[in-house]
């Protein structure tokens, strides 16, 4: 019957004999709700985009690193590779915005965003986690390689100088770095806590570098 077949899942049906306008006005109607289940599809990848994503500088939030990160971290044990994590907290940063404004604070946050994002590869995750705190995740690299590329970061940002309504400021940032390789992944969030304590040496050591 009529019913069973919607319920199998027709969505509509029409009975002999046909009639033009009937046909045509009823594909008019599965046309329009077809726009409407793609406008749909499309707001719903803005959404998730949207939610995965840090607004000021468009890099992934803490949320899409930890998704990336945990899988990653179980490849790392799964198959042997080595799973690098990199803290960075700008130093003294209030002071920059009391300074110069909090315009020029999200100014700095734009510039460190770009420098992470043109010296991480495609294959690794770099992003805001909140405040002026940041998250570079790589793996298959070496400890010196590791090292080298958050040092790069960090020189990097050093050698940016800055200019808010006349004055010239340079901006650097402390960085906590700690590495995983073995055969049973520890929780992310515990080697993101390792991290933050090198972070923590690296401000009680004078900022401006790697520990
Ligand atoms: P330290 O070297 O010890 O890290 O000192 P600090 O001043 O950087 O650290 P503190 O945590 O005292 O200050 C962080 C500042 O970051 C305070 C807050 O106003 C600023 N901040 C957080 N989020 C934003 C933001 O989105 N935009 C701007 N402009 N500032 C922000
Ligand atoms: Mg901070
Ligand atoms: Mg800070």
């Amino acid at each position: 019957s009529e019913v069973e077949r919607l319920a199998a899942g027709a969505d509509d049906y029409l009975t002999k004999p046909f009639h033009t306008e009937e046909l045509i006005a009823r594909v008019g109607v599965g046309l329009r709700i077809m726009e409407l289940q793609q406008e749909i599809q499309v707001r719903n990848a803005m959404l998730q985009e949207l939610a995965l994503t840090d607004l000021l500088t468009g890099l992934p939030n803490r949320r899409a690193i930890e998704d990336w990160a945990v899988r990653q971290l179980n490849g790392a044990a799964r198959y042997g590779f080595s799973f690098w994590v990199a803290l960075a907290d700008l130093d003294y940063f209030k002071t920059v915005n009391d300074t110069h404004g909090h315009d020029a604070g999200d100014t700095v946050l734009k510039a460190f965003s770009q420098i992470l994002k043109t010296k991480s590869r495609r294959s690794d995750i770099c992003g805001r986690i909140g405040g002026e705190e940041f998250l570079f995740v790589l793996t298959h690299a070496t400890k010196e390689d590791a090292k080298r590329v958050i040092g790069c970061v960090r020189a990097e940002l050093e050698a940016t100088e800055f200019n808010f309504n006349g004055n010239s400021l340079t901006v650097t940032a402390s960085f906590g770095l700690v590495g995983f390789t073995g055969t049973k992944a520890p929780d992310f969030n515990r080697l993101v806590a390792q991290a933050d304590l090198a972070l923590y040496s690296a401000k009680r050591l004078g900022r401006n570098r790697v520990e």
